[in-house]
């Protein structure tokens, strides 16, 4: 290969391991699994705001056991203390009854209402549950995804870097480091081409006079107007 070619091709390796490198800090399933590690931790949040009212709900329905409980046993002991031959009694035990029904009521229909909610709840949380299992499922593909993504980049960063290595060694050592110095000075685009009468980069005609000087020049010799390496490639 000649130099001017060996130093095109070490730029065209330099930019896409710098491409390569910047892709691999910021790999797209990288920002994605952030994203989905946010949502995970929040529903992880309402797994525990549901747990804690199903819990009240649970504690609600226990009460109103008591409650019936206590209200039965009330029924009971009014029975059980009544004189039957005694009229008032019966009376005021027929009064203290229907008292004693209408609380029964109250809690039957509180019950109700309870066990609505608690439906309500329990479906909520299954619903919470998928979604989790969902994006557990996706942080783990993601992750495989990530890992192929990264390995199949930096297996194409080793290659380009041996491969670069070669390049650079084949070159004379001044260079090397005028390629170096270039590169730096021009942002990673320090040598270009000249095709026809116009340099690949800075695309300034050269003027004919300049064209004659540069018949006589070196492959690789300066561009008269922005200073990168110019590669005067023979004319095929
Ligand atoms: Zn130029």
């Amino acid at each position: 290969m000649s130099v001017g070619s060996t130093l095109l091709e070490l730029q065209e390796i330099d930019l896409t391991l710098m491409r390569d490198k910047e892709q691999l800090q910021n790999l797209p399933e990288i920002a994605e699994l952030a994203r989905r590690r946010k949502l995970y931790i929040k529903l992880k949040g309402d797994v525990t705001k549901y747990f804690a009212q199903r819990k009240d709900v649970e504690i609600d329905l226990q009460e109103l056991d008591s409650r019936e409980q206590a209200l039965h046993n009330g029924i009971e002991k009014a029975r059980r203390e009544v004189d039957m031959d005694d009229y008032r009694q019966v009376q005021q035990l027929e009064i203290t009854l229907s008292d004693f029904a209408k609380k029964l009521d109250r809690v039957e229909f509180e019950r109700t209402e309870a066990h609505q909610k608690l439906s309500i709840i329990q479906a909520d949380e299954a619903t919470l549950k998928q979604n989790l299992k969902k994006i557990e499922d996706a942080i783990v593909a993601l992750t495989k995804q990530a890992r192929t993504h990264a390995v199949d980049i930096q297996s194409a960063i080793d290659k380009n870097e041996r491969k670069r290595a070669q390049l650079f060694e084949s070159l004379d050592p001044a260079l090397g480091k005028a390629y170096k110095d270039a590169s730096k000075r021009f942002g990673h685009l320090a040598v270009e081409k000249l095709e026809g009468n116009v340099p690949s980069i800075c695309r300034m005609t050269l003027q004919s006079s300049s064209m004659s000087d540069l018949r006589h020049a070196n492959e690789v010799t300066e561009c008269p107007y922005c200073h990168r390496l110019m590669v005067i490639l023979p004319e095929e």
